[in-house]
């Protein structure tokens, strides 16, 4: 593999590393199991686990699990799965923040203590309305001033559940003045009666919101670099108090980098979740969806997702990634890793008048790569052809089959087309064609041929389901200018072939390969394929022709 790119991320660990501040760094990826996994958060995965394997040092894979209602065991056990399959491994650090419960208790205790939180009877209205905004200083609470003793005394009867959802709140004590917001006696501690934690189950009705339980889990776990999107950065303060006001036993450094925005797709999990909800696709794992699950059964390799987030870089600027990047990727590993083989979409019927008996041709797997070895393919009277390689009123320039004119089977011979035989209503049911049999591997005599076609086989076809996905939204930016992005849903983007004609070196492949349909593009085998019925889904074309 290509050695990583450098970035200020990487510039920082050096320093670090160099001037001794840390002997080992430690990263940690933070999902919350809230949904699958998309592309994004594949670029927080090679961004921490790559970190932690080329400086040495060790990356947590850490379930950020502090909003029961949202999460499940299903979405827990799909991120395992795919930062897995995307070739990472956290070995024996497998974490959850719920794991901390306890000591966040504690250390929320020891705030108290300090006189640095209170319990708050505000509720959410009256809270926004104490809390100001970007121009105008917040209010302090009616309750900020509670004694040390009366705090913890209700925070304890908060723990033991004797106070409904909403009526108090645990909230830091910094300054309902400070220009930034989030340091306006933030809330580190609600109330939620009733939900059964995936993890912690019914112990519970007191749950630390997101802003106090990172920074303290990242301390706890001793990461040195806490890597995050650049929405946080004005959570950075905050970050920093509370690890500076807790005993705990390190000090992480946030730093921040900019998400990935990735041309026609959604990424925000809330928008995922509407979209498999409300059934506008299949399931978190439809090849439309730029989830990981969704990608796997799209074709894409785990390579290609770790050369596209290499390639994306690491910076602090947002931007929009185009979606040619990230097909170029897969592009570029399937033209080196993809067998080749023949397979007629739209299968037109061919005799070849001159044949009687069948032979095998030899055909090369691979044309750049003579290690992959070859196949033999079957040739007979009966053959298919793609209906788009035959024209009978040909446009300009059209080099495939027409009335009267030769075309030459790839790995075979050249065919003249000699009758085009039709139905009552003028639809073309098959060809009758003639084969130059002195053509096997050799040019004709006398006249130049340019045209390629593929075939197959009809006596030895296996017919198969294709399904040919395009992009999930017809605009590069579903959403913006607040339009609902449901309307840029591109309805073409599953379109299914049945009937679909594959040389025969395709029957049995199993879930997952993956093949170049030659002149069509990179095909994978999906999960529904059964030995009777295949479906092979494209994963993407041979070039990029979109919008061509
Ligand atoms: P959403 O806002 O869609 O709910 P999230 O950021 O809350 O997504 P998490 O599960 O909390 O999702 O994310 C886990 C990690 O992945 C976080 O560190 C987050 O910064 C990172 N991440 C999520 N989306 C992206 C993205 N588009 N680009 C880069 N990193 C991302
Ligand atoms: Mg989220
Ligand atoms: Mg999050």
């Amino acid at each position: 593999a290509e050695s990583p790119r450098t970035n200020f991320i990487r510039q920082i660990i050096e320093a670090d590393l160099a001037s001794g501040k840390h002997d080992r760094i430690a990263t940690r990826f933070p999902p919350e199991p809230n949904g699958y996994l998309h592309i994004g958060h594949a670029k927080s995965i090679v961004l921490n686990f790559g970190l932690a394997q080329s400086f040495g040092g060790i990356c947590n894979l850490r379930f950020d699990d502090t909003n029961p209602i949202k999460e499940n065991m299903e979405f827990v056990e799909s991120i395992k799965e795919d930062v897995r399959w995307l070739g990472f491994d956290w070995e024996d650090r497998l974490y959850f923040a719920s794991d901390y419960f306890e000591q966040l208790y504690g250390f929320a205790v020891e705030l108290i203590e300090k006189g640095l939180a209170y319990v708050c009877e505000l509720n959410a209205e009256e809270m926004r309305a104490y809390r100001g905004t970007l121009t105008e200083p917040g209010k302090d609470s009616p309750y900020r001033d509670r004694s040390v003793e009366e705090n913890l005394d209700l925070f304890k009867r908060m723990r033991a559940g004797e106070f409904p959802d909403g009526s108090r709140t645990l909230r830091a004590r910094i300054d309902m003045a400070s220009p930034n917001i989030n340091l306006r006696d933030p809330v580190l501690y609600r109330i939620k009666h009733g939900v059964v934690h995936h993890q912690t189950g019914s112990a519970w009705c007191l749950y630390p919101t997101y802003d106090y339980t990172h920074p303290i889990s990242d301390a706890l776990e001793g990461i040195t670099h806490s890597l995050c999107t650049l929405e946080f950065e004005d959570h950075r303060p905050l970050y920093d108090w509370c690890v500076a006001n807790v005993s705990v036993p390190s000090k992480p450094r946030q730093i921040e980098f900019s998400r990935l925005n990735l041309e026609y797709t959604v990424m925000s999990k809330r928008r995922l979740t509407d979209l498999v909800g409300e059934g506008h696709v299949q399931g978190w794992d439809d090849p439309r969806m730029p989830t990981l699950a969704g990608l796997r059964r799209r074709g894409y390799t785990p390579a290609s997702i770790r050369e596209f987030c290499e390639r994306i870089g690491v910076t602090k600027s947002d931007n929009l990634v185009e979606m040619a990047l990230l097909e170029s990727a897969i592009r570029e590993d399937l033209d080196a890793k993809a067998p080749r083989r023949m397979a007629v979409l739209r299968p037109l019927k061919v005799v070849l008048t001159n044949v009687s008996e069948n032979q095998q041709m030899e055909a090369s797997n691979h044309p750049k790569d003579a290690a992959m070895g070859t196949r033999s393919i079957p040739f007979g009277r009966e053959i298919y052809i793609d209906r788009t390689d035959f024209e009978e009123q040909p446009p300009k320039g059209f080099k495939r089959l027409i009335p009267g004119g030769e075309v030459r089977l790839r790995n075979a011979y050249v065919i003249r087309c000699e009758e085009v035989v039709k139905n009552e209503a003028g639809e073309i049911l098959e060809l009758r064609a003639s084969v130059d049999l002195d053509t096997l591997g050799k040019n004709p005599e006398g006249r130049k041929v340019k045209g390629v076609i593929h075939w197959v086989s009809a006596e030895h076809a296996v017919s198969a389901e294709v399904r040919l996905y395009d992009r999930l939204f017809g605009v590069a930016t579903p959403g913006a200018g607040g339009a609902d992005y449901r309307e840029a849903i591109n309805p073409d983007a599953l379109r299914v072939l049945t009937g679909c004609m594959l040389e025969p070196a395709l029957r049995g492949a199993e879930t997952g390969e993956r093949f170049q349909f030659e002149r069509e593009g990179y095909f994978v085998v999906d999960p529904d394929s059964t030995s009777e019925h295949p479906v092979f889904n494209l994963t993407v074309g041979l070039r990029d022709t979109w919008g061509k």
